[in-house]
């Protein structure tokens, strides 16, 4: 599950500058692909329709060989985590956070979810030198820790598809790279992600599509893009 097909896509915030115009590409199931490029070009845009925040203006948007306007909305709120450019937390404790919209699920699978997203042990340690532990209240998180949580959210939550928009540009170099790696590695090739970022900074990315003015302007592997440049 989680194969990924835009077939013909196009759409339109404002007629007059379509944000996608006939854009077709294909993600393998489990494959991270990273959609690069200039800001403005159409990420986002490809994204929201992925989770159908918006529907297509003309063509079709595919999950597992289903156009997704077939697809049940809770089905595919289930099927796709979308981890968010900033999250805002609840003043609660780590866990209450991760756990927040799946409380059915067992503690364990918390804890682990936790950990994926590198909140390591059971003890968080700030730069500023402040402790607390991941089920204390009072929340005195930094941006980075923020995204760890959300991201702990979203891999608890299992889903096919887990869609980043940014979701760690935010963050320093190495930081960044410790969650994409620790991402890859926890979804391994049971789950497609795909990671919209400014930045080609993207590490362990089967695929890296370049979208430029709502079109893929170039498409293929780290080594087969840095050929053509
Ligand atoms: P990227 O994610 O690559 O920065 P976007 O998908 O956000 O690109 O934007 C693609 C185009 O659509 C841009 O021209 C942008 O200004 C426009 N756009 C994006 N979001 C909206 C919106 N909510 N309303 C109107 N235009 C938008
Ligand atoms: P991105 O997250 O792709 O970088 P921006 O930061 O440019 O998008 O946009 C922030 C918000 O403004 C988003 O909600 C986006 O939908 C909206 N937006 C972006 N471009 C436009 C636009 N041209 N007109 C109206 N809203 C826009």
């Amino acid at each position: 599950e989680g194969a990924v097909v835009f077939d013909n896509v196009s759409f339109s915030y404002d007629p007059r500058h379509p944000a996608l115009k006939n854009i077709s590409f294909a993600i393998p199931k489990g494959k991270t692909v990273a959609l690069v490029g200039p800001s403005g070009g159409g990420k986002s845009t490809i994204l929201r329709l992925l989770f159908r925040f918006y529907d297509v203006g003309s063509g079709r948007v595919l999950i597992d060989g289903q156009d997704i306007k077939l697809v049940k909305q809770e089905s595919l709120r289930r099927n796709v985590g979308v981890v968010p450019q900033d999250t805002v937390l609840f003043n609660d404790t780590i866990l209450y956070n991760i756990h927040y919209g799946n409380i059915n699920a067992p503690e364990d699978d918390v804890y682990k979810a936790a950990k994926a997203a590198q909140i390591h042990d059971r003890i968080l340690t700030f730069p500023d030198g402040y402790k607390t532990r991941v089920g204390e209240r009072g929340l005195r998180l930094s941006g980075g820790e923020k995204q760890r949580v959300a991201i702990a959210r979203t891999i608890l939550k299992d889903p096919a598809i887990i869609l980043l928009d940014e979701a760690t540009s935010a963050l320093d170099t190495t930081t960044e790279r410790q969650i994409q790696h620790a991402l890859a590695s926890v979804t391994k090739d049971r789950t497609t992600l795909v990671i919209a970022h400014r930045l080609s900074t993207i590490v362990n990315a089967d695929m890296i599509l370049c979208i430029k003015d709502g079109e893929v302007a170039e498409q293929g592997t780290h080594d087969e893009l840095l050929k053509n440049t």
